[in-house]
């Protein structure tokens, strides 16, 4: 019960994230007017605003000009109701506790979610999304966990991660002028050091790479793009964020025993 529930309010924010995807390049409020077709303009009917039901009752067109729909909007919407189903399998929760530790990975996966595509699609990360959740996840990390850890201890343990994780990014950029990467890929390295603290951080930079890397491997093998085009690097490192903010302790202290052979 809690599965569905969960996928079914997922898939819901998802499609606002798909909404919010779209109107961050455009500069469009997010609030403001109805959804509509993004060819002939017709408004969505309140039928067709249902989450991927819609998509597929509609054969992926619109129901005025017919042009095909994009298989983003879908897609965003299953995988935002599957990682809502895995947050709350992965946190125990039942219709009756709800756990703020799944709020605030609920907040964090649907900003990961639409860096993710923003970066993919258009190749940049935007300032309204890293920036707020930097602010938020610094303040819910200091008060979820000021209950069991010193608060000073805490607030340098996050101190730190943000300064390594744009740290990182900054030097890239500063030794290319901006040629490897993005200034978008410096404050999301702050954001997510403030998402993950110290030394998650490292596993997430860590991911990264590996995810980075394999990606190149693949392209170089299918001989699909030229070593020098754009790499869309947020890409990687919100799928390396996810990995790390549920498995980073696990990872961490795997490798800390792993050195200490
Ligand atoms: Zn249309």
């Amino acid at each position: 019960m809690i599965y569905i529930l969960s996928f079914i309010i997922g898939a819901a924010i998802g499609s606002f994230l798909n909404v919010v995807i779209y109107r961050l390049p455009e500069g469009k409020s997010v609030v403001k007017n109805r959804s509509s077709c993004t060819k002939c303009r017709a408004k969505l009917k309140p039928f067709d605003l249902i989450p991927v039901l819609s998509f597929f009752l509609l054969k992926g067109k619109c129901r005025s000009c017919k042009t095909k729909i994009s298989w983003q909007y879908p897609v965003v919407e299953i995988v935002t109701g599957l990682l809502f189903v895995f947050i709350a399998y992965y946190y125990h929760l039942s219709t009756t506790v709800i756990d703020a530790f799944a709020i605030r990975d609920a907040v964090f996966v649907c900003a990961l979610l639409i860096i993710f595509v923003t970066d993919l699609k258009k190749f940049l990360i935007f300032d309204v999304i890293t920036i707020p959740i930097t602010v938020f996840a610094l303040a819910v990390n200091l008060y979820l966990y000021s209950s069991v850890t010193d608060f000073w201890q805490l607030l340098a343990y996050l101190i730190v991660a943000m300064v390594v994780g744009a740290g990182f990014f900054y030097l890239q950029y500063f030794f290319s002028k901006g040629k490897w990467i993005g200034f978008g890929d410096v404050k999301m390295g702050l954001m997510m050091g403030a998402m993950l603290s110290w030394p998650k951080i490292l596993a997430a930079l860590f991911i990264a790479y590996i995810l980075g890397a394999i990606y190149g491997l693949i392209v170089l093998a299918l001989k699909k793009k030229k070593m020098q085009s754009q790499v869309p690097f947020g890409v990687f490192l919100s799928l390396a964020t996810l990995i790390t903010l549920f498995y980073g302790g696990r990872i961490v202290s795997w490798y800390l025993s792993y050195i200490n052979l």
